[in-house]
């Protein structure tokens, strides 16, 4: 198993920056893996599945074919057979998105796929669970949290309608891997700190760790 840096925090707290920012630094793969929960959640929105039903929504994850893998430094991810990048920040998928992943089935099998990908590379990977479910053994584990004012700012400014403060409401309360800080991640407050500084303190967190860059 290859190395794994563990990202998490709330919607628009800068985490994708800063990992993907590490991951380069480092040569390291980058995870996102909001990507693959939007996925499913579009994929089942396309199919008419109830995701208000998470009866329906078991059903219909045991149909689909998920294929996860990385290659030369990138994710990739497929849903029977379909890309689905260019549709996951649809409107209707942010409104759904934390419905589905409230799902124990959906979060069962794209945790195994996330785990699977650290027998191809290293990884630096994002999201809600990474350091309490996903990797809850990496020596590296950080958490980037800001104001929820500052993160809908950050949202609106991006020109997205995002659901926000619904999402991490609904993350935080959900009973299967809510979004929480493992007692052991590192805390970045980003609301009012530049891009250049919150990378700076997670790469000095990743050097006191001990985690080496990819030769
Ligand atoms: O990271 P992003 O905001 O794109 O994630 C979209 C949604 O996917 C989150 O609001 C959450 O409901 C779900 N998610 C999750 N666990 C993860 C990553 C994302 O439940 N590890």
């Amino acid at each position: 198993m290859y190395p794994v840096i563990a990202i998490d925090g709330p919607a628009a707290s800068g985490k994708s920056t800063v990992a993907k920012e590490i991951a380069a630094q480092l040569g390291y793969t980058y995870v996102n893996t909001g990507v693959m929960y939007r996925a499913v959640t579009w994929w089942m929105l396309e199919k008419g599945v109830n995701i208000l039903e998470p009866a329906a929504v078991e059903a219909a994850i045991k149909q689909a074919k998920t294929e996860c893998w990385v290659k030369d430094g990138e994710t990739f991810f497929r849903i029977d057979g379909v890309d689905p990048l260019p549709h996951v920040r649809d409107g209707r998928v942010n409104d759904a998105v934390s419905k589905v992943a409230s799902v124990p089935l959906v979060r069962q099998i794209l945790v195994a796929a996330q785990q699977a990908l650290a027998a191809q590379a290293p990884l630096v990977m994002e999201g809600r669970d990474i350091g309490t479910v996903v990797f809850p053994k990496s020596p590296c584990k950080l958490f980037i949290d800001a104001d929820p004012a500052v993160r809908e700012a950050r949202r609106n400014k991006q020109g997205e309608a995002d659901v926000i403060a619904k999402r991490d409401k609904e993350d935080r309360a959900r009973a299967a891997s809510p979004l929480a800080r493992a007692e052991d991640a590192f805390l970045i407050d980003s609301s009012y700190l530049g891009v250049a500084e919150v990378v700076g303190q997670a790469i000095e967190q990743v050097k006191r760790v001990g985690m080496k860059p990819v030769k």
